[in-house]
This record gives structure tokens, C-alpha cells and sequence, in this order.
């Protein structure tokens, strides 16, 4: 898989695609991330990427041409199979979402800054808008970091034992289990009996009961069918 994001801030998804998971990925050559900078396609000797809002009010908003020239570039080199576009008004992030997106091959990530972007990108360009959530952050950085983080750990031979992705929270709509290790008894408190006999199928049944109760006392919703 390859994504290409683009942003006016690079250097604040360094530290996310250069760590554990994603580095092992990405050397394994399983996932290629390529960051642009946007202001390198800025407009004059200013590299201009923001401007003023019509109609007046607050805020900066990003510009068409920069966007525009350098989605048009990668369009011209690949076909993208979505031009992502991390916003709070979009549709939020699901676990359903990136299994779907963890199948695709390119995909673009377009990064908002100061006010957003410039409506017109959304119309000609965008293909799914996606919010991690209903809060407002200063960048879409982080959001798109959390993005590739997720699809990164779905490609198959990224991590180490590869079911393990399966059996994580919202996989079929479940929370996970609870999760115990060494010691086994720690001042007191014991781990359930169950996990120490051995007994595999046993422990099975007991993981998905205990899936199961927690995502009725904390998650009911999940359970509601058609999410
Ligand atoms: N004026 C906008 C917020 C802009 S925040 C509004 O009221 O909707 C600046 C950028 O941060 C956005 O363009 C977007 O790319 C990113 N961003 C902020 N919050 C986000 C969220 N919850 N999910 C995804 N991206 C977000």
C-alpha cells in the first residue's frame, strides 16, 4: 500500500510514521508513506499556501493551486483509489472503515490547517472526508497520523502474529478481553483461574464470554446490529 500525505506542517508526522509498527511496515516494504510539503507548491517567492476568508471573518484558509498542482502531479503518476480529506465534519473514523481502507492501494491524505481548506477542493478533488472524532485539533496531522497508524497494522505481514489484528476491540463489534501477564498473582491479586489450565478451548469460550459482558456493560451500542 502506498499513501501520499500532503501537509503544510511535514515535520509533525515524522516522529508517528518513524516509530515501531509503522517502521517495521514500511521496511518490510509493505506500506510506503510519502509526505509532501505543501508549501513547496506555494504560490510566489512567498510560498504562499493560505489566504483570506471571502466574506470576511477569522482565520486563514488553505488555498486551491498549491492543493490542485501537487494531487493533479500525483494523479498524473498513479491512479489513487481515494483522496482523503481528515476533517471534523466528516464521517467518523470506524474500525470498519479502515479494514476497508486497509485493502486499497494508493491512497492520498490531505491535511487541513489554520481555518481548513478552500471548499472547492472538497468538491473537485476529495472523495471521502473522515473526523477522528467530535473535537477540533489545530492540524490534520495528527488525525491522518492516527489513520495510518490503523491501516498499517492491518496489511497482512506487518505484525508479528497476524491474527492478533482480528481479535482486537471492534473487530465483530466487540471490545476485548481482559488481558493478564506475569506474575500471576501480584500481592494478592490473581489472575482468573481459567487462563492457567491449560485448557484452550475452555479459555476460548471464556474470552468471548468475557468480549462479550464487556461490551454489553460499557459498549452496548456495538451490540446494536448494522453499525
Ligand atoms: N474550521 C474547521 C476546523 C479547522 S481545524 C471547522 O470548524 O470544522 C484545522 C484542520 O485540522 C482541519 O482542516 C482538519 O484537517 C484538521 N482537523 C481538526 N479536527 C479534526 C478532526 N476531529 N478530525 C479530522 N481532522 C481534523
Amino acid at each position: 500500500m502506498r499513501i501520499d500525505i500532503i501537509s503544510a506542517v511535514p515535520d509533525l508526522l515524522i516522529s508517528p510514521l518513524s516509530h515501531s509498527i509503522l517502521k517495521r511496515a514500511q521496511k518490510k516494504n509493505l506500506l510506503k508513506v510519502v509526505v509532501h510539503n505543501l508549501r513547496d507548491y506555494g504560490l510566489g517567492k512567498h510560498q504562499q499556501i493560505d489566504d483570506y476568508q471571502f466574506g470576511g471573518g477569522s482565520g486563514m484558509v488553505m488555498m486551491i493551486e498549491p492543493i490542485a498542482t501537487l494531487i493533479n502531479k500525483l494523479k498524473g503518476d498513479r491512479h489513487y483509489d481515494e483522496i482523503i480529506y481528515m476533517t471534523p465534519d466528516g464521517h467518523q473514523l470506524s474500525q470498519g472503515e479502515c479494514n476497508y481502507l486497509s485493502l486499497k492501494k494508493n491512497l492520498i491524505i490531505l491535511c487541513g490547517h489554520y481555518k481548513g481548506i478552500d471548499e472547492r477542493i472538497r468538491d473537485i478533488f476529495v472523495t471521502k472526508e473522515i473526523s477522528i472524532g467530535d473535537y477540533v485539533l489545530s492540524g490534520g496531522e495528527l488525525p491522518a497520523a492516527i489513520l495510518v497508524d490503523t491501516l498499517g497494522r492491518l496489511i497482512p505481514g506487518v505484525l508479528n502474529d497476524e491474527s492478533s489484528a482480528l481479535f482486537d476491540s471492534f473487530q465483530d463489534n466487540l471490545l476485548s478481553a481482559p488481558i493478564y501477564t506475569r506474575p500471576a498473582d501480584y500481592k494478592g491479586h490473581k489472575i482468573p483461574d481459567i487462563l492457567l489450565s491449560g485448557h484452550k478451548k475452555k479459555i476460548e469460550d471464556w474470552r468471548d464470554e468475557q468480549a462479550y459482558l464487556r461490551t454489553k456493560e460499557r459498549r452496548p451500542d456495538l451490540l446494536d446490529d448494522n453499525r
